[in-house]
């Protein structure tokens, strides 16, 4: 016996939903070099605009200076240093919360905070659009794991019924890649009548939303009450990399006792978290870049229904095109990118079957003329892909 990779591979072409992995050969931005290519690019998590901000990069450098390029050990040996720490406090502010603890990548965070509150006998129950990092955690913490429809307080609340044991409820707070957000006053409501915790992963929605990019939960003004477990993402709006979770004092001592992902691994680099503060600041205080953020949202959503196309329930920055089949929607990329536009394909397992879309994401570094020449580019590649003839 062997693996039969080759057949797997060959499988995953004949479904149209072989990846591969563009090479970037310049900073992030919306103007990029991808594969010798210059491109107009419509498709990055760095909503703000900061991820290639020369103050975060001039942070970066500066602490580098001062603490070395290594984390050098994990957090409970002698890798948590004076920026990790600072930039607790600083997350813990910025929620409103007792505390804030630094993950490495949202991913681990996820996996840490969900297997270190569950586990045999208790329940886990999830949106079914759930980021897969939150799918994986349910899975793997050994709770008894059940998905509810999406965005459906009803439908969890029949899971709630038969929910054992302690009992986590996860949703993510913008929805990946249909840039709608979690109905969280109702989703709180049914947690607590049950004596629920819910957790969000607010992976998309700090920066973005809320009056001073504190998220969803500042959006909705909801409390910790609410919403006792809150995660963050740093490589979206903040531009850097890492995650965190906020909440009371007993919770992060109890990640910093039971979370796996959180305990055995190195830190990340201190001198990232001397970028992430600086970041951290230019999101709360510069409210411009989420204002113009709302007109090019505005500006993209009104151009895009003039051309006919079909897009989600979102006010977000993810303003995804919904295709259907997986080989239009790569068809439809292909078509932009030779015009000089990027925008990413994405079709199952990432989204369900059949809703294969084009993910449009706007950031704050856009400009409305390039959302314009966006809308153009659309406009003519849509009108000739309804002339063709489907491939699926
Ligand atoms: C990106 C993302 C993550 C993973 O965060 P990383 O820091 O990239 O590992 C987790 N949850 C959601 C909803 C995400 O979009």
């Amino acid at each position: 016996m062997s693996f039969d990779l080759a057949a797997r591979l060959a499988a995953r072409r004949a479904e149209n939903l072989y990846r591969q992995r563009p090479l970037l050969e310049s900073p992030q931005g919306p103007q990029v070099v991808v594969d010798g290519q210059p491109l107009l690019a419509f498709c990055n998590n760095d909503y703000l605009g900061l991820a290639n901000h020369p103050q975060v990069i001039e942070a970066w450098r500066a602490g580098a200076e001062r603490w070395g390029v290594g984390g050098g050990a994990s957090h409970l040996v002698i890798g948590h240093s004076g920026p990790h720490h600072a930039l607790e406090e600083a997350l813990a502010d910025l929620t409103g919360r007792p505390r804030a603890l630094l993950f490495t990548t949202g991913y681990m965070a996820n996996l840490g905070a969900v297997t270190a509150l569950v586990g045999q006998g208790d329940t886990v129950l999830e949106d079914r659009l759930n980021h897969a990092s939150l799918l994986d955690a349910g899975l793997l913490s050994g709770a008894r794991f059940n998905r509810y429809l999406h965005n459906d307080a009803a439908s969890l609340a029949t899971r709630l019924e038969k929910a054992t044991g302690n009992t986590l409820v996860v949703t993510d707070g913008v929805f990946s890649m249909d840039g709608d957000i979690a109905d969280l006053p109702a989703l709180a409501r049914e947690a607590k009548a049950k004596g629920a915790w819910l957790m969000v992963d607010d992976a998309h929605g700090f920066g973005p939303l809320g009056a001073n990019g504190g998220g969803i939960v500042e959006h909705f003004g909801m409390s910790m009450e609410d919403v006792p477990v809150l995660v963050g993402t740093l490589g979206k709006a903040f531009g850097t990399a890492g995650a965190f979770v906020a909440g009371s004092e007993e919770l992060i001592e109890s990640l910093i006792q039971f979370a796996r992902p959180y305990i055995y691994t190195t830190s990340q680099p201190p001198a990232l978290a001397c970028a992430t503060l600086k970041s951290l600041e230019l999101l709360r205080s510069e409210h411009w870049r989420r204002e113009h953020l709302q007109t090019l949202i505005r500006q993209f959503r009104q151009g895009a229904e003039q051309i006919g196309l079909e897009l989600m329930d979102s006010f977000t920055p993810i303003q995804p095109i919904l295709i259907g089949d997986a080989a239009r929607a790569v068809r439809l990329s292909q078509m932009l990118r030779e015009r000089g536009l990027m925008v990413t394909a994405i079709r199952p397992p990432t989204v369900p079957a059949g809703s294969a879309r084009l993910r449009v994401t706007l950031t704050a570094a856009h400009s409305e003329a390039q959302v314009q020449l966006l809308l153009g580019g659309l406009a003519d590649c849509f009108g000739q892909l309804g002339a063709e003839p489907s491939h699926a």
